[in-house]
């Protein structure tokens, strides 16, 4: 099925080979030409000529968010500066930003892997690309754009925002595919239904990408949009950015690009692998990455791998949607709780829309109180019983935690064009 993109392997054997040859070449490319791996290494007493098979995985040391930190700005980097064509950076939650840096072929290679994508969407050269987010540092827009002009697409760089310009050139470009975070989908979806242009668009397909989706958003995007098929494009800046994988077309989990990192699913306390299927962190090994080349590099990003074929047919392996982020875990009354949680139970109750906030409070009788906000849909009808009480059974039965739920009118909870904040932790630390 893919033609101009396809796997480099065929079967699983070829897979492993794959990826041992790949594993060796990197730590020996890492151990010969950075200084950071290479101590690492040796304290962990690695060494290139010990990988003999894909297990000896497990004896590499892990790079973390924090490496990065403590090394800036280029901590990873393990080719000679001229070789350096493009960095790109990622804000980082505290301090100093993440930077990472590219070869020549680490950007062909992330070009593919977008080809990848847009093939895998089912995209043509006759598609017109209108990418609406952000350009500079960060990696969404020039990896969108790029790839599209790899795939041979024609790319609307109309960056983030704008709403007035966005639906113009919806309709006087004739746009087919619509690039954008999930907050800015919604946004321009929501712009769209207000002025009435429904009819007038020739949009097909929407690639969401750079931040968690929930079901019920996705949903609001494709009705107000029209469109019939919505994909997730899974991103990480230190994986060269978006790209590296493309929701399934049967809405089966997402495929990932084997054939270009290994990816691991660990706990995220214990550090081995959970059992399969069960939600772990996704930790990141590159197999052909130059600049900045990943061992182990643990994202903080959550999901569950998902086994077996794909009923698509494609040989690629899959992942769940991201979940959430062990950073954005709290704990409340001795339960771990991540916001995909929450969005996985909303997706599943109708009559309300997209948006929702959890808020968490110390009562004055020093007890922890979860209050959840969630917006009806904007024609909720005539409601025959109150939805409220169902959502807070439904998150009892699946969060084992009790909480408040509160409705609210459709549009009052705030959106944004970026990443919109959805955990309100107002505890006392
Ligand atoms: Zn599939």
């Amino acid at each position: 099925m893919l033609k101009r993109f396809p796997p480099k392997y065929r079967t699983d054997r070829d897979l492993r080979d794959l990826q041992r040859d790949g594993l060796r070449w990197t730590v020996e490319h890492a151990w010969n030409n950075s200084p950071f791996y290479r101590k690492r290494l040796e304290e962990f007493g690695v060494t290139p000529d010990t990988l003999r098979s894909l297990d000896d995985l497990a004896r590499i040391p892990f790079t973390t968010a924090e490496d990065l930190r403590l090394g800036y700005p280029l901590p990873l980097r393990s080719v000679p500066p001229r070789d350096i064509v493009r960095i790109h950076s990622s804000s980082g939650t505290t301090g100093k930003r993440k930077i990472l840096c590219y070869t020549q072929k680490d950007i062909d290679d992330w070009l593919d892997m977008f080809g990848r994508c847009y093939e895998m969407a089912g995209l043509t050269r006759e598609d017109r690309v209108q990418i609406c987010v952000g350009y500079g540092l960060w990696t969404a827009g020039v990896g969108f754009q790029l790839g599209a002009e790899r795939f041979g697409a024609m790319a609307i760089p109309s960056g983030p925002g704008n709403l007035e310009l966005q639906c113009n050139f919806l309709i006087d470009l004739e746009t087919t595919v619509l690039c954008c975070t999930a907050s800015m989908g919604l946004l321009l979806a929501e712009e769209v239904h207000a002025r009435g242009l429904r009819g007038r668009l020739h949009l097909k397909k929407v690639i969401l990408g750079a931040e968690r989706t929930s079901q019920a958003m996705l949903h609001t995007i494709r009705d107000l949009l029209g469109v019939r098929e919505v994909y997730d494009i899974p991103g990480l800046t230190e994986l060269y950015g978006p790209g590296t994988g493309l929701s399934c077309r049967q809405n089966v989990g997402i495929h990932y690009w084997s054939d270009y990192y290994i990816l691991e699913i660990l706990d995220p306390d214990t550090l081995v692998p959970v059992a399969p299927g069960e939600i772990g962190e996704m930790v990141y090994t590159t197999l052909r990455k130059e600049a900045a080349p990943l061992l182990r590099y643990r994202s903080r990003d959550l999901t569950r791998l998902i086994a077996g074929p794909c009923p698509c047919g494609c040989i690629l392996p899959r992942h769940d949607k991201i979940l959430g982020r062990s950073d954005d875990m709290v704990v409340f009354r001795g339960v771990n709780i991540y916001p995909g949680q929450v969005d996985e139970v909303l997706a599943r109750i109708g009559r309300i829309g997209s948006e929702y906030q959890v808020l968490l409070e110390r009562k004055a009788d020093g007890k922890d109180h979860m209050t959840v906000k969630v917006e009806l849909a904007a024609d909720p009808g005539a409601a025959s019983s109150p939805v409220a009480p169902l959502i807070a059974s439904e998150i009892k039965r699946n969060l084992m935690v009790s909480c408040t739920v509160e409705t609210v009118p459709y549009g009052s909870l705030p959106r944004s064009e970026r990443k919109t904040k959805r955990v309100f932790d107002n505890r006392p630390v």
